[in-house]
This record gives structure tokens, sequence and C-alpha cells, in this order.
């Protein structure tokens, strides 16, 4: 019977498909869309544009056909093109669209039964609208759980069918033996992550990750292969310290000092000892300011080697961080379950503190990263015990890479044209110019004075189509920790 039941459904469910597509129906964008016209122009607004200069006022930018024409002062009243639709943005800063680095599309899966194993749901729905909401027009997904999924979705969402980000879908976890994790396969040997590779980069993958209990052959042996393919690939790595990681070759590196195994005492080659047992050592023992973390930098911008700023959920192990009432707006798109084990997570890191101190070591090796020429992105890793979501969890990183010390406009670089940079796409994107993709994001204030206006989107640009940001939010309402 339900095999003969499930026949039905799908053939009625078909025919549904035909008919809707004979029908050419509007837009399935169309209940997210603010502002559709070809030739928009935004007058009078404030432009940060993502390259770290200072904030510019009273500015104009034209766009046609999704891209951005002109950038110039309002005060030129250069006559407008033709047919453009003028939206007065008095007061209203426009910042380039965020290119999100760490961005999964899953998240912690709540009800994990006593003995029952960590597993992540795929955030099909919430997490790309979740991301454009929060004004993430590109995002690496940093690690994939479910590869399929996630190309369907780019292929979807490219196709004009879903919203979301413009993705750069990261192939399956390269993970060895030893892995927590039961979604992720683990690799037998180097030539299991070379074949690995070569499989997800021919099904379409654009980026790796390499992961916690690698060995050295085998990310040796993973680099190569994605090198081979033209693919980047970057890694949070424990059983392999920074240096040896860049001496093999890797593109990048996720989180930060406080997985960095190198310093750990007694390391042996191809093990990891631990996550907490290396953060705890690097928090009481590791003195970013001293001569070995140093070379360490010096290493890694040597080899050109980026890395990628997780601030958002390593504050989630502090206690009391983020502030509650910053967690509001990203607690009503929680399942209910989701939101009860986020908050009982969220008083148990209240307890043991685990990173209150880390977080501010790790606030200051990204800042000395970068005073060393080192490329510096971002990216909002929705893990951890939950309470990390999608477009806000990137908000708030950027937020905290200015309590770290950055300037707000150093900051949104960091988020933006970086890692448009690292991507080599930065011709069309991650800042505002002429010629590039009509990526922005439209903020009611100034973040440059307060950097919380990150947080009032109004309007997201994709490609010159203004999303409505209530919108989709309120369309996955619930949602995250679901589907
Ligand atoms: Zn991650």
């Amino acid at each position: 019977m339900p095999i003969a039941r499930r026949t039905t459904i799908l053939c009625i469910s078909l025919s549904l498909s035909l008919t809707s597509a004979a029908q050419q129906k509007p837009s399935p964008l169309s209940p997210y869309v603010k502002e559709d016209a070809l030739v928009l122009v935004l007058e009078h607004v404030r432009l940060i544009d993502g390259t770290g200069s200072a904030p510019q006022q009273d500015m104009r930018i034209d766009i046609a056909g999704g891209k951005i024409t002109a950038v110039q002062a309002a005060s030129a009243h250069s006559p407008y093109p033709p047919n453009a639709k003028v939206l007065e943005m008095t007061g209203k800063t426009v910042i380039p669209g965020l290119v999100g680095m760490h961005e999964h599309l899953f998240y912690p899966t709540p009800q994990q039964p006593q003995g029952g194993v960590a597993l992540y749901g795929e955030a099909a729905d919430s997490a790309p609208r979740l991301y454009l909401a929060g004004g993430v027009t590109t995002a690496r997904t940093a690690g994939s759980l479910e590869p399929y999924t996630d190309l369907e979705l780019k292929r979807e969402i490219d196709a004009g069918l879903l919203p979301g980000p413009k993705l750069d879908v990261t192939g399956p976890y390269l993970e060895g033996k030893g892995s927590f994790a039961v979604q992720m396969h683990t690799l037998a040997d180097a030539d299991d992550a070379a074949r690995t590779v070569d499989y997800w980069a021919a099904e379409g993958v654009t980026s790796f990750k390499a992961y916690n209990y690698l060995t050295a052959d085998e990310l040796k042996a993973a680099i190569g292969h994605a090198h081979a393919h033209g693919l980047k690939i970057t890694g949070h790595l424990c059983s392999i310290g920074f240096r040896q990681a860049a001496a093999l070759g890797i593109d990048n590196l996720e989180h930060g000092l406080s997985v960095d195994t190198e310093f750990f005492p007694g390391k042996k080659p191809d093990e990891c000892p631990g996550f907490l047992a290396n953060l705890t050592y690097v928090e009481k023992n590791v003195d970013v300011e001293g001569p070995e973390v140093r070379e360490t930098i010096r290493d890694l911008v040597a080899h050109h080697v980026a890395i990628t700023s997780t601030l958002a959920v390593i504050e989630t192990f502090g206690s009391n961080r983020p502030p509650m009432e910053r967690e509001s707006a990203a607690l009503k798109t929680l399942s209910p379950q989701a939101a009860k084990e986020y908050l009982v997570g969220r008083s148990h890191a209240a307890e043991l503190d685990m990173a209150g101190p880390m977080l501010g070591k790790e606030m200051r090796f990204e800042r000395e990263f970068v005073a060393a020429g080192g490329l510096l992105m971002a990216g909002c890793d929705p893990t951890g015990y939950g309470g990390v979501v999608p477009g806000f969890g990137d908000q708030r990183n950027i937020e905290l890479l200015v309590e770290a010390g950055f300037s707000p406009v150093e900051a949104i670089r960091i988020a933006t044209l970086n890692a448009a940079i690292y991507l080599g796409r930065d011709a069309s994107i991650g800042s505002i110019a002429p010629g590039k993709a009509a990526d922005l994001v439209v903020l009611g204030g100034n973040p440059a004075e307060k950097i919380e206006n990150l947080e009032k989107v109004e309007l997201v640009f994709k490609d010159g189509v203004g999303f409505d940001p209530a919108k989709l939010i309120q369309s996955v309402t619930e949602l995250v920790g679901l589907r």
C-alpha cells in the first residue's frame, strides 16, 4: 500500500508541475521581491563600498540589467537613465552584499536521544532564505553533509526558482578515522581522498574542506587533486597544525588560533589531541603576541593562506554571549524544540564559560594576522549547540570583528571584498563599483557610526533584484532546526 500511494502522489505532483510550467506562472520568487525594475537609481545614499574606504555621503548608484552601471555624487545631478525607477534613500546606507565563507546549509537537529548520534538536518528551506535576508548574497558552504542537496539547491537558486545567495558549494567533509559525525564519510587513505575529490569536482562542487582527523598524506592528496581541478581547499584541522597544512599547500584555514594544534605539548603527527584539550591549552598557555604565534602568522602570510573568522560561533561557548536581546529576532526562526535546546545549551555554556578568554585571544590573533598582511574573511558557521542562525550570525560576526578592534569599514571589507578576492571573483562581486553585479544591502542606519545598524536590513539586491528581508524571514518562522 505505501508504495502504491507514493506512486500516485508522485504522478500528481509531476502533472501539477507540467501544468504550471505550461501556464508560465509568475516567478516563484515574486512573494519575496520588493524591487524588480530593470533600471534603478538609488538616490541620496550613504555609500560604504567594501574596499575599506570611509563612507561617502549623498551618493547615487545606477543599476541596469542586474549590474551597477554608475556610482557618483548625487550633487552632480546627472540625468537619470531612460525608464529608470528612482528610489529616494536619504538616511540609508548601502554596503556590498556579504560574501560569507563559512555558511553551512545545515543546522543541529534537536531531540538527540540518550546515546544517540550527533545529527545535522539539511536546512534547505530556512538557510538560503535567511542568508539572503541577512544580506549574504554569496555563500561558500564550507563543508557539506548533503552535497547533492546543496548542488540541487544551487541549481534551483540560479534558475530563479528559490530565493537564496549565489552558492559556492563545498564538497563533503574530507574526514579521516575518528570522526564524531556519522554523516561524514571516513576516508580510508590518500587514494580515497584523491578519488573523493575527483568525483565531487566532476559532480560540480567548487570548493573543498578538510576536517579534523585527516592524515597529512590524505590532506596532501586532497590538496593536489583539488588544485588540479582549479579548485581551492580550506580546512578545520586538528590532526595537522597550521604550519604543516600551509607547507602542504592548503589555501585557507577556518576558525583561527583556537583550533591550531601545533603548540600542543607532545602533539603526535597525524593525531588530534582533542578539540577541548587543545582549546584549553591555547587559552591558558599560548601568547598571541609571542614569537611562536608571530612566526606562524608570518608563515601563513608567506604561503598566502587565508583565515576565516568565525567569532559568532566561538562566542556562544562563552558566558552570556551574544547578549540575549541580540538573539530575539534569530530565536523566532528556531523551531520551538530547537529554541528550547539552544537556551539549555546557553545556560550550560554560561556555567562552563569554555571560550570566554579564548574569544579575546582569537580576536587579537585575527588583528595580528591582518596587521601582518594576511587575508581575513568571515562566516557564521551555524553549528555548535545551536543559536547561530544563518544571516543573523553573519551580521553578528561583523559586530564581533569591530569588538576585536577593526573599524566598521574594515570589518565590512573582511566580510565582502576580501572573500571575493579569495574566490577570484572580485571583478564581479565584493565591492560597489560600475561593472560589478548589483549585489547590495540597503540599511536603515549607518553601521560606521554604530555597527549594530547592520541588523537594520531593509532591502537586499542580488543581481539587481531587491528582496524583502522581512518576508524572507517571515516565511521560515520556527523552521530552523526542522527544515
Ligand atoms: Zn563549520
